[in-house]
């Protein structure tokens, strides 16, 4: 044969994620943790490695990991899975509540795999977009949740991009108005210090989802999970991909976990970064800083790509360009660094604004950002 029979139609108009995967000395783009794992856990996990059983299959539903886990949060383990990150637990969440015929409602601007992963499942989007502060819009979302159609509610919390928690009051009334299951993607809780754990007992359709990859340093090795109803514990099993998790991701994840009180002085670092970056940006004139809950800031600038290519191209600093997304005009996001990474951030965009302000004396300004020759003429 000289053709391939295409694929299902929907993928026509889907663009693979891209992941960005370029280089440079300070790298603020991806929301990872600033430092490696701690030394006495590398240490700890060297010792053992020659020991180690490659060969055999990993446990398929993590059960060290999981008691652990589910001791923590004052739950059974059958209110506890995890995923390959919490990307994969979104997606098994779709595959089993999602999926033809089916609805998904997100509040954008949001994390995009929601919008991504109901594509892939063929699950029908509805969007309620967030307000001027990029606050959910309550009235909007509960009047649509009201129509009875939603079977799946994706909230981010602290919201990535933005920064943005939902008042609790809002997600309790979300949570009354609705038997859809809810997912309230605590990603970043381990920095904005709010679960909605508590209301588990009385929501048996609220899921939570955390992950290691942000403030337990453990991006490169795929771990996250979800806590929920054993009921919905048990239909996510059905769709799972048994041996997604590998022995060495749950051995290591284990670890950090049982070691987790060794990572609470970094994040009260990376806490007091995420102030200074907030306050050191605000005071740059023509910054304007959206005020956030997690490990990363927001902020809106005129000529946002020009300035991420000069951040980049002149400095080698890599933020993340969010000024093509919809909601997000002219927005860059920023992760918490090390000190070091955040103070030559701020440098840097405080060099490529100054020289901006001495072009616009001259008047020179619209013409080059015009022709995109900003880069190149290094202002
Ligand atoms: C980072 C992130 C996740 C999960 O990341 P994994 O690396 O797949 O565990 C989930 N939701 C949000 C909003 C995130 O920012």
């Amino acid at each position: 044969m000289k053709h391939i029979r295409p694929p299902r139609p929907e993928l026509e108009y889907l663009v693979p994620y891209d992941a960005k995967d370029i280089k440079a000395e300070v790298m603020l783009a991806a929301n990872e943790h600033p430092s490696n794992l701690p030394g006495e856990i590398v240490e700890k996990i060297a010792g053992r490695l020659r020991e180690f059983r490659f060969n055999r299959y990993p446990d398929p539903m993590a059960g060290r990991l999981r008691e652990l886990i589910a001791a923590a949060n004052g739950l059974e383990p059958h209110n506890v899975l995890i995923g390959n990150g919490g990307d994969e637990l979104i997606f098994d969440l779709l595959l089993a509540w999602g999926g033809p015929g089916r609805t998904l409602l997100d509040c954008p601007p949001t994390f995009t795999m929601y919008a991504i992963d109901a594509q892939v499942s063929g699950t029908n989007l509805v969007r309620i977009p967030r307000g001027p502060d990029f606050e959910v819009d309550g009235e909007a979302v509960l009047a649509r949740l009201a129509e009875g159609d939603i079977d799946v509610v994706m909230l981010s919390h602290p919201n990535n991009p933005t920064g943005t928690l939902t008042p609790e009051t809002l997600l309790i009334d979300i949570l009354n108005a609705t038997d859809a299951l809810v997912l309230v993607d605590e990603a970043y809780f381990e920095f904005s210090r709010h679960t909605m754990r508590p209301h588990m007992e009385r929501h048996p359709n609220l899921v939570i989802l955390r992950t290691f990859s942000k403030a337990f340093s453990l991006a490169g090795l795929r771990v996250g999970y979800v806590l929920g109803h054993e009921d919905v514990i048990r239909e996510l099993t059905k769709v799972r991909q048994p041996y997604s998790v590998d022995s060495f991701a749950q051995w290591v994840a284990a670890t950090v976990f049982r070691e987790r009180v060794v990572f609470q002085q970094a994040i009260r670092d990376i806490m007091r970064g995420r102030d200074m970056l907030m306050h050191g940006l605000s005071s740059i004139e023509g910054v304007k800083v959206f005020p956030s809950e997690a490990n990363f800031v927001l902020f809106r600038v005129a000529h946002a790509a020009a300035l991420w290519r000069d951040l980049l191209h002149g400095h080698s600093v890599l933020v993340r360009d969010f000024s093509r997304t919809t909601g997000l005009e002219d927005c860059l996001r920023v992760t918490v660094g090390s000190d070091e990474e955040n103070e030559r951030f701020l440098e840097a965009v405080e060099d490529v604004m100054s020289q901006r302000r001495a072009v616009e004396i001259l008047g020179h300004t619209e013409a080059h950002v015009r022709h995109g020759t900003a880069g190149e003429l290094g202002y």
